[in-house]
């Protein structure tokens, strides 16, 4: 595994660069992870105008990448206690796995893509649009691999001006907007769609309501990537609208305009509060909110999302009566089956709480912060964002804790109680398992516990990254 790392990228001359490149994956690619001989070159390259260009089902690749997906994100010591009821006591730390936790059918699904991606078109240049899914070490590997992330500016504008049409360009599990679509396709590069199938069910929806006249009211952040190109999905119908709001704060402050409540805000304040990227161009509130549909980002907090439908259900039988009200909204829950599986089981766990919990996660990850805002109401909880946060040498843990994606880090020194204790762990739908168990084996270090010698040699060999083995 040490051989992957630490392989630095510059990016200078097209042919140079395409050198380091093959070498690159080359040192990434075990043997069998080479697969089978490619199909032949057209003159140019894979994406001759005969050749197919958009690819949304993978390459046929998944045995060939499978052992070193496996190698990378496999846990030994996180199978293990999850082949003992998801509890096992290491030490005098009994470890509680959530029921459903980590690498949800999406992310699977993408990083699998992504990996195929790299074995498909060893000499071309590869792209990724944004993040491939939120978690700093999977996107560090993509980088290691070769791919280059192009980033989206403030406002989410991603700029495709170094992209050709000899390139590929991998789409991550939130998808992207109609616009970005439209501009890559243009460009004639090779794109590989790793946009997840629970993504494209609310896609449908929305462009459903856009198509029937209706504005479609998204519970999502207004800067994810997911919601962005969730939203742009009610402007393939002319006439299409959308609104995005954050949370029942902001859902009712849209239900007292719609219900015409006292005190609700004039519509000046309503285009100041719900403007720019929050709404579709020339959102009228007197106009686009007569008719509502609501969806929402995948990952919200699923009770969240089902109260506000019912708000907006509420605000419009106050509008238009009980006989009028079917005919101005719709509401269909769009959160994904993972993240209601990993939120139930968090849930589940909550009834009798752990004494510790650790959330594992990228800080901007959506689900994540879900997870571990739920687990704060019951018990003391630390959401972080990779193993690395809980210091071995300091016996410290650095972690977010609050629910804001951008809030600082704590530190906490005197984290651990003292004697026996439980510890319950979940993780976002975008953390691999050696992620997991990694954090787990720092606890217990940090704890004395002599891992080899208390849960035997296998946790110790899958559990622990080599550099800490
Ligand atoms: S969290 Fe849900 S919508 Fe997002 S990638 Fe995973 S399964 Fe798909």
């Amino acid at each position: 595994m040490l051989l992957f790392r630490n392989t630095p990228r510059t990016g200078v001359l097209q042919h140079a660069r395409r050198a380091r490149l093959r070498k690159r994956r080359a040192l990434h690619l075990t043997d069998s992870f080479r697969g089978p001989s490619r199909p032949p070159m057209g003159v140019h390259g894979f994406a001759t105008p005969m050749e197919q260009t958009y690819f949304r089902k993978g390459f046929g690749l998944k045995a060939e990448v499978k052992p070193l997906i496996d190698a990378e994100y496999h846990s030994a010591i996180v199978e293990r206690i999850r082949a003992r009821g998801y509890e096992d006591t290491i030490g005098d730390v009994t470890v509680r796995l959530a029921q459903e936790f980590g690498f949800c059918y999406g992310v699977d699904r993408a990083v699998d893509y992504a990996y195929e991606t790299v074995h498909k078109f060893p000499d071309k240049k590869i792209y990724l649009v944004g993040e491939i899914i939120h978690n700093p070490h999977v996107n560090r590997r993509m980088t290691e691999m070769g791919i280059e992330f192009i980033y989206p500016a403030q406002d989410g504008a991603f700029d495709f001006g170094h992209v050709t049409g000899d390139d590929v360009v991998i789409l991550p599990a939130f998808g992207v907007t109609i616009h970005d679509f439209n501009r890559l396709k243009e460009i004639g590069c090779i794109l590989v769609d790793t946009t997840c199938g629970s993504v494209l069910h609310v896609w449908k929806r929305v462009e459903g309501y856009a198509k029937d006249g209706f504005t479609a009211v998204i519970h999502g952040k207004y800067q994810h990537e997911e919601s962005r190109a969730t939203a742009s999905q009610a402007l393939k119908y002319e006439g299409g609208k959308y609104l995005i709001v954050r949370d029942m704060d902001e859902a009712m402050l849209v239900c007292d305009y719609i219900a015409e409540r006292d005190g609700h805000m004039t519509r000046e304040e309503f285009l100041a509060r719900f403007g720019g990227e929050k709404s579709s161009d020339g959102f009228d509130p007197d106009r686009d909110l007569l008719k509502i549909g609501v969806a929402n980002q995948t990952t919200m907090l699923a009770n969240e999302s089902m109260a506000i439908g019912a708000r907006v259900k509420e605000a419009m039988v106050e509008r238009w009566g009980d006989d009028h009200a079917e005919e101005h909204y719709r509401t269909f829950g769009t959160i994904c089956s993972a993240t209601q599986e990993r939120q139930d089981a968090v849930k589940e766990m909550m009834q009798d709480p752990p004494d510790v919990m650790l959330v594992i996660g990228g800080y901007n990850s959506s689900n994540t912060n879900h997870l571990a805002h739920m687990c704060r109401e019951y018990t003391t909880t630390y959401h972080i964002e990779d193993a690395p946060c809980i210091d071995l040498e300091a016996g410290t843990i650095r972690h977010k804790p609050v629910l804001n994606a951008t809030a600082p880090e704590d530190i906490e020194t005197e984290w651990l109680p003292e004697g026996p204790f439980s510890l319950g762990i979940t993780a976002g739908a975008s953390t691999p398992n050696n992620k997991i168990g990694e954090a787990l084996v720092r606890v217990l270090k940090i704890r004395g516990i002599d891992v080899e010698a208390a849960a035997g040699q296998a946790v110790a060999r899958g559990g622990v990254e080599p550099a800490e083995a």
